[in-house]
């Protein structure tokens, strides 16, 4: 496939650092409808940028579906042609939840993971059916186990305080469980998102194996038909993923001996996507060969029959669907120091920069074809210093009233968005085919309000 984000490169003057032929959404920084209209404008899904501002405000979260939907058929599609045996693409909605996004995500045939009761039931309002439904985490409430028992969805266990508590809460029907383990593998990532290593909060540690699968294969209220892992996020290695694959097959053989009949292998998410021109993960589908090669080679080697195998994408699903545009406005120019360019939003609608030292790129919406004469700081518009988009960011002449748009906001960003100086979060809109849906609206100073509550002998001072 080739990407229209070649003809931005091309047409625009303004650095646009994707000019190669790219197979894969998460290798672009721009989502793949990109373009620059006859006005010099940023479009994406056939929507004017420039115009969307006017009609929706800023901050705006720009979700492209045609990028959105074409990762999910890659990842089915890689898995379909190089597994053998079944599988099922899941989407990790922690990194966007809401309403739209899984009823997108789902109509592609994709599962959904869900680390809590508020995503398991915004994705059950969204018609998501429970069978494709994983429930993870490390520290799951009573209530949201016995909310995962009742709607009937896979729960992924972490713990033997949760397996204990799943016991004790069983009724008549087995619950469907899966076991989160350790593999003791390290990736190469921030150490905020690695979680495969052994000093980690999540899973069972390797050397709890067997007391793990004796435990389970005792209860006949907990139907274990899967193994978990994931090893991290932004991972663009494959190695990590290759290891893994037989580390898990050592897992499945394992509890052959204890009698379980395994049938799922979830080998979690983690692969990485371009925030900048030096970032080059892998594509999907390379991802994808190598973990359903491993897979099939380590089930060969131990004469295993192929389980179900299982992938939980969440950046490299949604990540690269997204843009966000901000309205610039003061600009601060510290001679010999620096330029600070500062826009209506920052950490409150994008808390990775401050979080985890992420990188962004940018483009001016209305000035795609002007020259890039200036390197800036992009900053946001909260009470820390940190609260940087963009620490270098090479941009053209720009005024009061511009839009600038940061790329690659799909993941992570609406969802760890927060409230912080009271800056009502942003609207998304869903864009495809020159029609702009609102997915989430802008929130209004009356829903800050919207939990506050004033006891009676404060209302008179
Ligand atoms: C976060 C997470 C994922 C998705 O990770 P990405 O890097 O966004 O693909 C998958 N599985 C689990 C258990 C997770 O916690």
């Amino acid at each position: 496939m080739v990407s229209t984000s070649t003809t931005v490169a091309a047409s625009g003057r303004q650095y646009l650092p994707v000019t190669t032929d790219i197979s894969s959404p998460n290798q672009s920084l721009l989502p793949l409808t990109a373009r620059v209209n006859s006005q010099q404008h940023l479009e994406v899904g056939g929507c004017d940028v420039v115009d969307l501002v006017k009609r929706f405000g800023t901050p705006l979260y720009i979700l492209d579906e045609e990028t959105l939907r074409t990762a999910c058929r890659q990842y089915r599609q890689a898995f379909e042609q190089h597994y053998p045996g079944e599988s099922l693409m899941i989407y990790a909605s922690k990194a966007w939840n809401c309403l739209a996004v899984c009823a997108m995500v789902a109509s592609e045939g994709l599962g959904i993971d869900v680390v809590s009761g508020g995503e398991l039931y915004t994705a059950l309002q969204a018609g998501v059916k429970p069978d494709i439904m994983y429930f993870h985490g490390n520290n799951k409430s009573i209530d949201e186990l016995q909310m995962a028992i009742e709607v009937g969805c896979t729960i992924v266990v972490d713990n033997w305080l949760e397996l204990r508590t799943l016991v004790s809460l069983a009724g008549d029907q087995p619950i469907r469980i899966m076991l989160r383990l350790t593999p003791g593998i390290e990736c190469h990532t921030h150490e905020y998102i690695r979680t495969g290593h052994l000093d980690s909060k999540f899973g069972f540690d390797p050397d709890q194996l067997d007391s793990v699968f004796a435990f389970v294969s005792q209860q006949p209220q907990l139907n274990c038909v899967g193994l978990h892992a994931h090893i991290g996020s932004q991972i663009f290695e494959l190695q990590a993923h290759q290891d893994l694959t037989g580390v898990m097959v050592q897992w499945l053989s394992k509890a052959a001996q204890y009698e379980l009949s395994i049938q799922e292998l979830d080998i979690g998410g983690g692969l990485g996507i371009r925030y900048t021109e030096s970032d080059d993960p892998p594509s999907i589908e390379a991802w994808a060969k190598v973990i359903c090669e491993g897979i099939v080679a380590a089930c060969r080697a131990q004469n295993l029959a192929l389980p179900k195998l299982i992938a939980e994408p969440g950046r490299s699903l949604i990540g690269p669907a997204c843009v966000t545009a901000y309205t610039i406005g003061n600009q601060k120019v510290i001679p010999n120091i620096r330029t600070y360019v500062t826009v209506d939003g920052g950490m409150s609608d994008n808390p990775r920069p401050i979080t985890y030292q992420s990188v962004y790129r940018s483009v001016v919406a209305n000035r795609m074809s002007e020259p890039l004469t200036q390197k800036v700081a992009v900053a946001g518009k909260h009470c820390e210093s940190g609260d940087i988009v963009i620490k270098q960011a090479d941009l053209p002449e720009t005024q009061a009233g511009d839009v600038l748009v940061v790329m690659a906001t799909g993941a992570y960003n609406y969802s760890m968005a927060s409230n912080y100086n009271r800056l009502p979060r942003p609207a998304a809109v869903l864009v495809h085919h020159g029609e702009a849906n609102l997915i989430l609206q802008r929130e209004t100073y009356q829903d800050l309000l919207r939990q506050d509550c004033l006891p009676e002998r404060l209302k008179e001072f």
